[in-house]
């Protein structure tokens, strides 16, 4: 980058907000991408819209790759400057701007951890539903970049059915304002719609109104052990077919269960042993219909051969199994030395379909694969664990695995990517999901928001 660049930028920041030295911008070189790593050459680190502004002019001046960071818990590795030069960080953009309970919305920076809203909000009997498993960490920058789904989706739906306004930062510079509080609006096109998800390639996002609903009165948990893969993910269906709706079904198979107890050390009660388990969560506006539509997802659990349903009695044994769920990547890495992971979705009634594919996969390479996630969704994430092959073996054998798991989603009606986005990990596979008609329209909407291509280049695509 031209030191005049940089010099410009320090102006714009002010002292402390430019980072170039190896050591500052180390946190940078990452996200949770396994097995990615690339250096920036200078993090800014922005705190207003305005200095965003300032930031992409200059950029786009002096034809430098611009590459937007918020959290860095991104997992397809979007937030990592392929193409060098500057990583422009949104987390110190971190208010909640706004709790407006009469239009049940919320106003809030980029930067904003999804955890600390869903608290604010239900401090004020509100309820802000995404709930990405790394709701710690992440922020609604980066769910509205990605479009972050969670457990919840299965009934209320992923990030971009919330985000009602966006405020945005062009690769010119210029801010424009999309949407706002109003609930419809079909003025335009949909280019909030256009936004969400759009990996940091189209715009910098800078302010964004989120929907709210009201806080549910009563919810249930529920964990359900099977003697197998294809019970528990025919149970699933069988569920999102009779009509209920539980807030969430997640999945997970029993490698995951094996790596959650070496993890934690201990599994919540009913589940040692099993082959497969689902959790769903079923939530409401009375106690009396939790209870009848739990009752209901216990028979439809019963008459597909789950074990014993297990009813998280107490807070503290709701909130150790959603640990248990939070925490299965974090057991997965402990348990191997690499991984890869995939996210693919699938209509929900093809969820069985996926996991017996992915069974014969796992036979045909000779690797093992342990699969969890949004089976409400039909969205299974499928971790491929490398075990002792070396390096060599291990890169080749992985875009194999790479294209036999995405064709397999593909050919089930399915998608490449559920919630994680395509980034740089998948970016060789859109082939599968997408004909060259529709991909040179995606490259030309990209090139209407960014001629220059400065904005997060050699994503997606
Ligand atoms: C343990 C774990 C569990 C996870 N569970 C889930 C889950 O359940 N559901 C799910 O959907 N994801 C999940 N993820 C993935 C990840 O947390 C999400 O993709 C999240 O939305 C990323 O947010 P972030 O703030 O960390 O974004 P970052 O990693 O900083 O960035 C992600 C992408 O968004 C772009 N971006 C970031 N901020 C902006 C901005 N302000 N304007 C424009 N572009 C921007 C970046 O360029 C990059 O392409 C999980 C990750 C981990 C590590």
């Amino acid at each position: 980058m031209p030191d005049a660049f940089l010099s410009r930028i320090e102006g714009v920041l002010g002292p402390g907000a430019l980072l170039v030295s190896r050591e500052s911008v180390e946190k940078y070189c990452r996200d949770e991408t396994e097995g990615l790593f690339m250096r920036p050459e200078a993090v800014a680190l922005a705190l207003d819209t305005g200095q965003v502004s300032a930031i992409l002019r200059l950029a786009s001046r002096f034809g430098v790759p611009v590459t937007p960071r918020t959290g860095g818990t991104g997992v397809t590795g979007g937030a990592l400057p392929v193409a060098g030069g500057l990583v422009l960080s949104l987390e110190r953009m971190n208010s909640i701007l706004e709790i407006d309970r009469d239009n049940l919305a919320a106003v809030v920076q980029p930067g904003v951890v999804t955890g600390v809203l869903h608290r604010a909000v239900e401090e004020k009997g509100l309820f802000y539903p995404p709930d990405p498993a790394s709701l710690d960490s992440c922020t609604i920058g980066g769910n509205v970049a990605e479009c972050a789904g969670g457990p919840r989706a299965v009934k209320y739906g992923v990030t971009g059915n919330f985000v009602t306004g966006i405020e945005c930062v062009l690769a010119s510079g210029a801010i424009e304002r999309w949407g706002g509080k109003v609930k419809k609006d079909v003025a335009g096109y949909d280019i909030i719609g256009l936004l969400v998800g759009s990996e940091g390639t189209l715009a910098v996002v800078t302010e964004i109104v989120l929907r709210l609903l009201p806080k549910p009165a009563a919810s249930a948990d529920l964990l359900v052990p099977f003697g197998g893969v294809g019970a528990a993910a025919a149970c699933a269906s069988a569920v999102v077919g009779s009509g209920t709706v539980p807030a969430a079904i997640e999945f997970m198979d029993a490698l995951c269960i094996r790596a959650a107890k070496d993890l934690l050390g201990r599994l919540p009660r009913g589940v040692e042993g099993a082959e497969a388990a689902l959790i769903f969560q079923i939530d409401g506006s009375n106690p009396e219909t939790v209870e009848r539509e739990s009752l209901k997802v216990g028979e439809i659990c019963q008459a597909c051969g789950a074990g014993d349903v297990f009813v998280a009695a107490s807070s503290s044994e709701k909130e150790r199994l959603w640990e248990m769920r939070r925490k299965l990547r974090e057991a997965l890495l402990a348990r191997c030395r690499t991984k890869f992971s995939e996210d693919v979705a699938v209509p929900p009634a093809s969820l069985p379909g996926l996991v017996l594919g992915l069974k014969d996969i796992e036979r045909k390479y000779r690797v093992e694969i342990a699969c969890f996630g949004h089976a409400g969704d039909g969205n299974v994430h499928v971790n491929v664990l490398r075990g002792e092959r070396d390096e060599q073996a291990w890169a080749g054998l992985r875009k194999e695995i790479m294209a036999d798991i995405f064709t397999l989603a593909v050919g089930l009606g399915g998608t490449l990517s559920g919630e994680h986005g395509i980034g740089l990990a998948k970016k060789d596979f859109m082939h599968l999901k997408f004909s060259r008609n529709q991909i040179r329209l995606m490259k030309r909407i990209k090139a209407a928001f960014d001629p220059a291509g400065i904005l997060n280049p050699g994503k997606i695509f």
